[in-house]
C-alpha cells in the first residue's frame, strides 16, 4: 500500500466549516483524534513538521465575508476558539501576505487548528510498529476476501494467502470494490485532488501555518522548510492522470499571495482520491459478518480523522468499551 504525500493541514478543533454545519458527527471525531494524536505524539515523540499556529480562511470580497456567520454560530455553540479578523490582522497573522493586503477583506482564525505531514508520521510510526512486532507487507494487491458461513477466513492477495482472525477493510474509495462480492453495499466515491509541494526559497514571503484561499477553494500549508498547495474536486472515477493545467492553477493561487516564496521549478505535483460517503461521515464499525470491520469513507479530512478512528475501530475490535460514541457510524446506517 502506499501513503499519500498529499495532506498537509489537519483541521484539529470542532469545526470545518464546509463540513460541519451539515453534519457535525467528524466534528467531535476530529476532535477526538486530536486528542489521540497527542497522546500518541507526547508517548512517541515522533517528528513530522508539526505545529499548533492555527488556519486562516481568507476572504477576497464581502460575500465571502458574510457567508461565515452560520459557521461562527457552530464555532460558538460548540465552544472552539475563533478570531474574526480584519485585513491588516491577517497580515499580523500571516506578515508572508504583506505585499498582497489590498486583495484581502478579511479572514476568520481558528488558532488552535494544527498542521503537519502525515507521510513522514505514518512512516515513522509504523517503523517503530515494526519494532514492537507489527508485520506490514508492502506492495500487493488484495484480490479478494474468502468467506465461510459468516467469517472472513483469509485474504488472497497478489503474493498468497493470509488468514487472520479479525479483518479492517480500508481500502479507501476502493472499499466498494471488495467488499462487494461478499454483499456488502458501500456508498464510497472517489473525489479527485492535487497538490503541490514547493521548496521554500524566501522565509520572508512563505506562509507560517495553514491558509484556506475561499476564492481559489485551496489550502496552501507551512510544512517545515517546504509549502503544500492542496485542493480542486474532481469527479473522474478512479483516474490518477496529471493535468499539467491543474497544476499552472495550483502553481497561480500560491503566488497569487505568497508571490515568490517557493521555488515553482522544483513544484512535487500529485492527486489522489478523497473517499467520500453520501453523507460526510466516515464509514467505521463492524459489519454484519462477524469478522470483517470497516474504516473508511474518510474524505476530505482523512489524516484529521485518523488517529481517533484507529483508536475506536481498535476498542471495537477489543470489545472495549469506545470514548467517544458511534452511534451512525458504522454501514448500518445507509440500511
Ligand atoms: C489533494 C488532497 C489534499 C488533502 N488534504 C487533506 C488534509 O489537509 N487533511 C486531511 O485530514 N485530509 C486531507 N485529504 C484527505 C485524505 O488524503 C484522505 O481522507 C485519506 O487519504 C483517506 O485515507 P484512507 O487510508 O482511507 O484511503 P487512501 O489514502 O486512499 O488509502 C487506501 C489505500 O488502500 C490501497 N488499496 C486499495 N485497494 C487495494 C487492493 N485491492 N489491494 C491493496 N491495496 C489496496 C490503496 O492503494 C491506498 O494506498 C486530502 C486529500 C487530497 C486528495
Amino acid at each position: 500500500m502506499t501513503l499519500p504525500p498529499g495532506p498537509g493541514w489537519r483541521r484539529c478543533c470542532a469545526t470545518a466549516p464546509q463540513h460541519d454545519t451539515r453534519s457535525t458527527r467528524p466534528a467531535w471525531l476530529a476532535e477526538y483524534s486530536r486528542d489521540c494524536l497527542i497522546e500518541l505524539r507526547s508517548e512517541t515523540a515522533i517528528p513530522y513538521d508539526e505545529q499548533t499556529k492555527g488556519t486562516l480562511q481568507l476572504f477576497r470580497n464581502e460575500d465571502q465575508l458574510e457567508s461565515i456567520t452560520k459557521d461562527i454560530e457552530v464555532l460558538a455553540r460548540d465552544g472552539v476558539p475563533f478570531e474574526v479578523l480584519d485585513a491588516t490582522q491577517c497580515v499580523t497573522a500571516e506578515p508572508g501576505l504583506g505585499p498582497v493586503k489590498h486583495k484581502i477583506v478579511g479572514g476568520l482564525r481558528l488558532p488552535n487548528d494544527e498542521t503537519g505531514d502525515c507521510f513522514k508520521f505514518t512512516n515513522e510510526l509504523a517503523r517503530r510498529a515494526e519494532l514492537l512486532g507489527t508485520r506490514f507487507t508492502y506492495g500487493i494487491d488484495v484480490k479478494r476476501l474468502s468467506i465461510e458461513t459468516r467469517r472472513i477466513t483469509a485474504v488472497e492477495t497478489s503474493k498468497g494467502t493470509f488468514d487472520g482472525d479479525v479483518f479492517v477493510a480500508a481500502f479507501g474509495s476502493f472499499t466498494p470494490i471488495l467488499l462487494k462480492p461478499l454483499g456488502l453495499k458501500v456508498p464510497i466515491y472517489p473525489v479527485k485532488g492535487y497538490s503541490i509541494t514547493i521548496p521554500i526559497v524566501d522565509e520572508s514571503r512563505a506562509p507560517i501555518s495553514t491558509i484556506m484561499d475561499e476564492t481559489f477553494k485551496i489550502a496552501i500549508t507551512r510544512l517545515g522548510d517546504r509549502i503544500r498547495v492542496g485542493g480542486m474536486a474532481e469527479i473522474s472515477c478512479f483516474n490518477r492522470d496529471l493535468p499539467i493545467s491543474r497544476k499552472a492553477t495550483l502553481v497561480h493561487s500560491v503566488e497569487d499571495l505568497f508571490g515568490g516564496a517557493g521555488d515553482q521549478s522544483k513544484a512535487q505535483f500529485w492527486c489522489g482520491l478523497r473517499p467520500m460517503t453520501p453523507d460526510g461521515t466516515p464509514i467505521i464499525g463492524k459489519t454484519v459478518l462477524d469478522n470483517l470491520y470497516v474504516n473508511s469513507g474518510h474524505g476530505t479530512l482523512g489524516w484529521t480523522m485518523a488517529c481517533g478512528s484507529g483508536r475506536l475501530l481498535t476498542d471495537l475490535i477489543n470489545k472495549t468499551r469506545p470514548q467517544i460514541s458511534t452511534e451512525g457510524l458504522d454501514l448500518s446506517r445507509y440500511g
